[in-house]
């Protein structure tokens, strides 16, 4: 579908793009006040459904940011899932979506501290799922910036404002002829990519940052936990990460929901294994696919059909 024909909720409304709009002073407007999910849907050939992916679970992760943030919410959840639905139903999509929840603070007399008025945009947009061998791997640098942390700016919440720091991060890094960057937390320790979390393997071991490390609880992460535990058998390791450990480790890749898992060739000029595709990486990108588009009837009930 043309980007610019799709239908986005806004305010109880199903609206063509170009009419949703929101007033420029409106807090979320001037403070980044919103917070949002992105929430992934595969189209099956097969069974000529759209399936969202673990949906529950984003609306579970929107509610704790409306929480976090003191955001006075009206929406309960089946109207968060609802919402989400009947865009995508309304723009009758029949192929891979990506769907953006932002639930914000609106209105004209607000400031930094308002909690109200509360709005609602669902803005679904074409993406297609990459098979990771069509993919050419990332090259990554370790930012000058730090993360945000939870004493300041928890990454725990998916909020708006938080999204400065990783932009600023991905800029400093492609404008230094890399890929995108690799956050250390306030500790010196690994914790994120841009929009994205992180594992490595060493030595079989697949090895990422706990929730503690300054990242987003993303349900990425938690996807392939479960998946190399219950499918590969490998041991999975949630510990602190060191700098250095990113150049001698033997595969690297980034995860969430737009990025899915893309493999990491180099980090600060270090080659990651070979400098290609790693067996467990790839191995667990195939899995990861079969289960999005419901190939896989044990993780089924991660789906959600849309029609
Ligand atoms: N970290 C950050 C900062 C993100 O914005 C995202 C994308 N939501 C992720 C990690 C990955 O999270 P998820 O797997 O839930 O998409």
């Amino acid at each position: 579908m043309d980007n610019n024909e799709r239908m986005i909720w806004l305010g109880d409304k199903i609206l063509p793009v170009n009419e949703a709009k929101i007033n420029v002073l409106s807090p979320t407007s001037q403070f980044g006040l919103n917070v949002f999910e992105g929430i992934r849907c595969y189209w099956s050939d097969n069974d000529k459904q759209l399936y969202a992916f673990r949906l529950d679970d984003h609306i579970k992760r929107l509610q704790q940011s409306i929480k976090l943030m003191r955001i006075n919410s009206k929406y309960s959840a089946e109207n968060l899932k609802n919402a989400l639905i009947d865009t995508i139903k309304a723009n009758n999509y029949k192929e891979d979506i990506a769907v953006r929840q932002t639930v914000f603070v609106d209105g004209v007399g607000g400031t930094w501290n308002s909690t109200e008025p509360v709005n609602m945009f669902v803005a679904p947009i074409s993406k297609h799922f990459t098979p990771i061998e069509q993919k050419k791997g990332l090259k990554c640098q370790i930012s000058s910036w730090e993360r945000i942390s939870d004493r300041n700016l928890s990454p725990r919440a998916k909020v708006g404002a938080n999204y400065i720091n990783s932009r600023m991060a991905y800029i400093e890094a492609t404008q230094n002829g890399y890929d995108t960057a690799l956050l250390l937390n306030n500790h010196g320790k690994v914790s994120e990519g841009p929009g994205s979390c992180f594992f490595m393997i060493r030595n079989n071991q697949l090895i990422t940052p706990p929730i503690t490390a300054s990242i987003l609880e993303s349900i990425t992460r938690d996807t392939i936990i479960k998946i190399a535990k219950e499918q590969f058998g490998l041991e999975v390791i949630e510990r602190d990460i060191d700098r250095t450990e990113l150049y001698i480790c033997d595969e690297a890749f980034l995860c969430g929901s737009a990025m899915e898992i893309t493999h990491i060739t180099n980090i600060d000029g270090y080659m990651v294994g070979d400098g290609k595709l790693g067996e467990i990486t790839h191995k667990l990108s195939g899995f990861y696919y079969l289960i999005i588009t419901g190939q896989n009837i044990q993780y089924q009930s991660w789906l959600t059909p849309i029609y």
